[in-house]
């Protein structure tokens, strides 16, 4: 009952077109396409009663809103015709009622004109109002013009509104009608409109399938899920001439059920997760995957922590949405789940940050045993896989070259040995100064932070606390702003344009300057 006059035309269209779309499921040749799509034995019921009674009663283009008018087609009741018909008359007779009125006053600019609110009247400007017969009652007075009524035009007015009201009045009781015929008939509309629906999907999938040059996945019980050549769905498609680059991945819950996904910013690791759960969803749900392979191992639900989707409309932090995230899925996965987790931890500190990533993936690997993909930033998380028998290491390769960083998007196995985070924000732009200091910050870091490598020596070793944190930066406020001839020398250097051989002579220049 509540359907807008416009909704109605829709269906009306939508019944319309449905023989065509049944014919059209109906001549597929093979039998058990046709049995795939739910064809039934019998006839599909079209509510046929219905699209004929909404085609004969509703304009073409039917208004949004009831009050509008417009809605019933002329024809199709004798009533709402003869009540149009009235109203069309009045109009005509207004027209001949200004004609008589400009006659009798002798004032030919006379106008016979209609407002909403004040509805019909005689418009005469200023300049003749010395001609305005007694017969005419003022009305309203406007810039320049005054605005009267007669007898004649009050009683022509109220014909008018009569017929008007009569005609909207109908149409109102025809559009009620019709709107009971259609809620009527609702199961069977939505019978039909689910049919079309699967239909509709099903159509969709397929012609993408065939135009993007997906393949039939094979779906199986078993426990591996293994992808040749997959792509992303979209992130293909924004690829610039077909330059995205396919991945192989293969998750096997008896040998490598987990990879550990390291990389460079960038570098395609999140595109490469998603890609690897959409197909499996693809894949269940019944449609071709965009893969020159697919083998699916049912699995039961896909769990995923990717992005930040901060929500702190809702009060709470980026790293909580991630924590609460995080432990929705460790509450949640089974066995014969997908896990794609990107970034766990990264929210906060380093090391708090490490050493959740660290434990949540070892819960996934050992109690909970499912298949995993876990990018990670924190390359000492690959270290992970020296004792976790089901974990592998696999890295999104780039090279850096002058400077600047080159993603090839390949996956492939083993760690990162880098992580380019430098060479990216150069990329995005962040002023050269502060790319010199952070390249300096990380040198010494890296001369002195890194940590032991050894499963669990790389948390033992260090306390998670704030302390640590700062250690990092005491070379920050350490560096003494003296000034000597070998420091300023050493301050002008541009390491990243020194050659092995200059470093060398530098060096030297530096000795003989102290
Ligand atoms: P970050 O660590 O910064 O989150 P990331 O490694 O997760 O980065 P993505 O967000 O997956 O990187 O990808 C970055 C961009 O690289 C994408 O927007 C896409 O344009 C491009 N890209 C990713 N994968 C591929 C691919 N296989 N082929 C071509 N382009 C790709």
């Amino acid at each position: 009952g509540e359907a807008t006059p416009r909704d109605l035309g829709a269906l009306r269209d939508g019944l319309l077109a449905a023989p065509q779309v049944v014919a059209a499921v109906e001549s597929i040749p093979d039998a058990a396409a046709r049995e795939a799509l739910g064809l039934p034995e019998g006839a599909i019921d079209l509510v046929a009663d219905l699209a004929a009674r909404l085609a004969a009663a509703l304009t073409d283009r039917p208004p949004a809103l009831a009050r509008e008018g417009g809605i019933v087609r002329e024809g199709f009741d004798a009533a709402l015709d003869e009540a149009k018909r009235l109203k069309d008359r009045g109009s005509d007779a207004m027209i001949a009622l200004e004609g008589e009125l400009r006659e009798a006053s002798g004032i030919p600019s006379l106008k016979v004109r209609y407002t909403r609110v004040f509805g019909w009247y005689a418009e005469v400007t200023r300049s003749h109002a010395a001609k305005v017969p007694p017969t005419f009652r003022r009305k309203q007075t406007v810039a320049g013009a005054e605005r009267y009524t007669t007898d004649a035009l009050d009683e022509l007015q109220t014909k008018i509104s009569e017929a008007e009201e009569r005609f909207s009045t109908r149409e109102a009781e025809l559009f009620a009608g019709l709107l009971g015929e259609a809620s009527a008939r609702a199961d069977r509309v939505r019978a039909l409109s689910e049919r079309l629906a699967a239909w509709d999907v099903a159509a969709a999938l397929a012609d993408v399938a065939h135009r993007r040059d997906y393949c039939r996945p094979e779906v199986d019980d078993g426990d591996v899920l293994a992808l040749d050549d997959a792509r992303h769905p979209v992130v293909e498609q924004l690829a610039a001439g077909g330059r995205f680059v396919p991945n192989d991945v293969t998750l096997d819950l008896e040998a490598e059920r987990m990879w550990i996904v390291t990389g460079p910013n960038m570098a395609g690791k999140s595109t490469f997760m998603r890609q690897t759960a959409l197909a499996a969803i693809l894949a269940q749900m019944g449609s071709y995957v965009p893969a020159k392979h697919a083998r699916v191992g049912v699995v039961d639900r896909v769990l995923s922590r990717v992005g930040a989707s901060d929500n702190v409309s809702r009060g709470e932090s980026t790293f909580m949405v991630e924590m609460r995230e995080t432990a929705n899925i460790l509450a949640r996965a089974t066995r014969r789940s997908l896990v794609v987790l990107d970034e766990v931890g990264r929210g906060t500190s380093t090391y708090d940050g490490l050493a959740i990533a660290w434990a949540v993936a070892e819960h996934l690997h050992d109690a909970i045993g499912c298949r995993t993909l876990f990018a990670t930033h924190y390359h000492e998380m690959t270290e992970l896989t020296e004792g976790a028998r089901h974990a592998a290491n696999y890295s999104v390769s780039a090279r850096e070259h002058d400077g600047d960083v080159v993603f090839f998007h390949k996956v492939v196995r083993g760690a990162a040995s880098r992580s380019y985070g430098v060479a990216v924000a150069r990329l995005a732009g962040v002023p050269e100064g502060v790319l010199a200091r952070a390249k300096a910050i990380l040198a010494s870091l890296e001369a002195g932070g890194a940590l032991p490598s050894g499963r669990h020596a790389n948390l033992r070793g260090r306390s998670a606390t704030g302390a640590a944190q700062l250690d990092l930066f005491v070379p920050a406020v350490s560096v003494a702003p003296a000034s000597s001839p070998a420091l300023d020398t050493l301050r002008e250097v541009d390491v990243d344009r020194l050659t092995p051989l200059d470093a060398l002579q530098l060096v030297a220049k530096l000795k003989s300057l102290l």
